[in-house]
């Protein structure tokens, strides 16, 4: 399946299935090796997260936790732009080591935000791994920790990802053909 139909627009298969999972097992490693004695809790970003989290935590073997957060949209009445709210965590963050897992880091605003909001809660030190990066993209300075994947600034589906909600379920990453 090298092209795939999502709606009125059409994406060509660009990372495969193995090609992630041979790079989310290398991040999985050095999580191993950097975080053995600090039972990390692993936070992962839905909706586009949740396939990335669940092949990551198959290759982490250290005690750790995970759950899982919603960020929320909502017009700040004071601000302009459009901020994010987190929903669904109600784990003691204090003096806990912290991985944030995140789908894919474009501008950086989203994961500046999530780090920010993190900041009243007295952890002890945050990591973020994600998936994918745009490197072109990156407007916000962010922790870039463990990146499993960096890609060009298109625009890409599957693995989690979706178009208007669909293509989430594909097992690679497609690329939309302008
Ligand atoms: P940022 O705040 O870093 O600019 O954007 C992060 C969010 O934008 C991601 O969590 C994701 O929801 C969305 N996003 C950015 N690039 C892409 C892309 O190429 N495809 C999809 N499906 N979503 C993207
Ligand atoms: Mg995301």
């Amino acid at each position: 399946m090298d092209i795939v139909q999502i709606k009125d627009k059409r994406f060509g298969l660009t990372i495969s299935e193995k090609e992630i999972l041979n790079a989310i097992e290398s991040v999985a490693q050095r999580i191993n090796a950097d975080l053995q004695d600090k039972n990390p809790l692993f936070i992962c970003v839905l909706n586009g997260a949740f396939m990335f989290a669940a092949d990551l935590m198959k290759f982490v073997t250290i005690p750790s936790e995970v759950t899982f957060v919603k960020l929320s949209s909502y017009e700040g009445l004071m601000s302009t732009g459009k901020v994010k709210e987190v929903f669904g965590l109600t784990e003691n963050l204090s003096g806990r080591t912290v991985v944030i897992v995140e789908d894919i880091i474009d501008t950086g605003k989203t994961m500046a935000n999530l780090i920010e909001s993190l900041g009243s809660k007295n952890v002890a030190e945050v990591y973020v791994a994600t998936l994918l990066l745009k490197p072109e993209a990156l407007e916000h300075t962010v922790p870039l920790d463990y990146v499993a994947i960096e890609i060009p600034n298109d625009f890409i589906v599957g693995y989690g990802l979706d178009y208007d909600g669909y293509g989430r379920n594909l097992r690679a990453i497609y690329t939309l053909i302008p």
